[in-house]
C-alpha cells in the first residue's frame, strides 16, 4: 500500500495515510523521550528493533486469540496496520515490583506479586498520565464497562503469552504497557507496540536490565540493550 501524507508525530513513531482510510504506516522513529519528555535522546537502531519485534509479538499474539492492530511488516521500520480510535488508557500489567510502582507505595523494586497486578493510567500528557480506576475511566466517558472487561482478559493473556515467551530465552518479564484501539468497523485491538521501550525486561540469570530503564537512569550499554533483546528474539 502507498504510504501517503503524514498523520501524527509522536515521541517515538510516525503516522502515515495510506490510499485505503481503514489502514495507515507506522514508522518507527530512534529517538528516545523520558520523564514526560523531558529527557531527550537518540538510541541508534531501536527503531528497527522495536518494529520488528512488536510485529514478531503481535502475530504470535494473533494466532493465539488476541486480535490486534497488526497487518503487515513493510520493511525495518515500517508497518501497515488497521487504523484504529486508541482508547486513551495506559493498560499496565507488573509481575514484579519496579519503576513507578515501587516508588508510589515506597516499596523496593523486585517484589515478585503472587498474581498480576493491573492498572490503568488515563492517557494525557498535560495531566500527566494519572493513574485511575474502572470506575473513573467510565465516568470520564474513556471507554465503556464492557470494553473494560475484554481489555482486561486481552491484558492478562498477553501477559501469560510474553511471559512464556521471554522465559524461554531468558528474559523475565518484569511489567508493561499496553494501548488498545477501536477499528471502523468497532472491534477493539491491541495496538501500539511491545518493545523494550514499553516493557521491562531482565535477564533471568542476573537480573541485568534490558530495556529502556539503561536510558531513563543512564546505566550505558544502552543500545547493548536492545541489541541484546534483539539476539534473544531472533536468536541470532
Ligand atoms: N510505560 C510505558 N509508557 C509510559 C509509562 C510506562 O511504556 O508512559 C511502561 C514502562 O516501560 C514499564 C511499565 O509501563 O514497563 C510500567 O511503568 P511505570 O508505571 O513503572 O512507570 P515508569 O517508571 O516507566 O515511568
Amino acid at each position: 500500500m502507498e504510504k501517503r501524507e503524514q498523520l501524527y508525530e509522536g515521541k517515538a513513531k510516525k503516522v502515515f495515510a495510506t490510499e485505503d482510510p481503514n489502514y495507515v504506516i507506522v514508522s518507527y522513529k530512534d529517538d528516545a523521550t523520558a520523564f514526560d519528555g523531558t529527557k531527550k535522546g537518540t538510541i541508534v537502531g531501536k527503531g528497527a528493533i522495536n518494529n520488528r519485534m512488536t510485529n514478531l509479538l503481535m502475530r504470535k499474539l494473533e494466532a493465539q486469540g488476541v486480535p490486534t492492530h497488526y497487518t503487515e511488516e513493510l520493511n525495518d521500520r515500517e508497518t501497515l496496520v488497521k487504523k484504529v480510535r486508541i482508547v486513551p488508557l495506559e493498560v499496565i500489567v507488573r509481575n514484579i515490583s519496579a519503576g513507578h510502582f515501587a516508588s508510589r507505595y515506597g516499596v523496593s523494586e523486585g517484589i515478585v506479586f503472587e498474581s498480576p497486578v493491573l492498572e490503568f493510567s488515563y492517557k494525557n500528557d498535560e495531566l500527566h498520565d494519572p493513574l485511575l480506576n474502572d470506575d473513573h475511566a467510565i465516568a470520564l466517558g474513556l471507554a465503556t464497562r464492557d470494553e473494560i472487561a475484554q481489555i482486561r482478559t486481552y491484558a492478562l493473556r498477553v501477559n501469560e503469552l510474553l511471559k512464556d515467551t521471554l522465559a524461554a530465552v531468558g528474559v523475565t518479564l518484569v511489567d508493561f504497557k499496553l494501548e488498545f484501539g477501536k477499528t471502523e468497523a468497532g472491534e477493539l485491538v491491541l495496538a501500539d507496540e511491545i518493545s523494550p521501550d514499553t516493557c521491562r525486561f531482565w535477564d533471568s540469570k542476573t537480573g541485568e536490565k534490558l530495556d529502556k530503564d539503561r536510558f531513563r537512569r543512564d546505566l550505558g550499554n544502552v543500545e547493548e540493550a536492545y541489541e541484546e533483546m534483539s539476539r534473544r528474539m531472533w536468536g541470532s
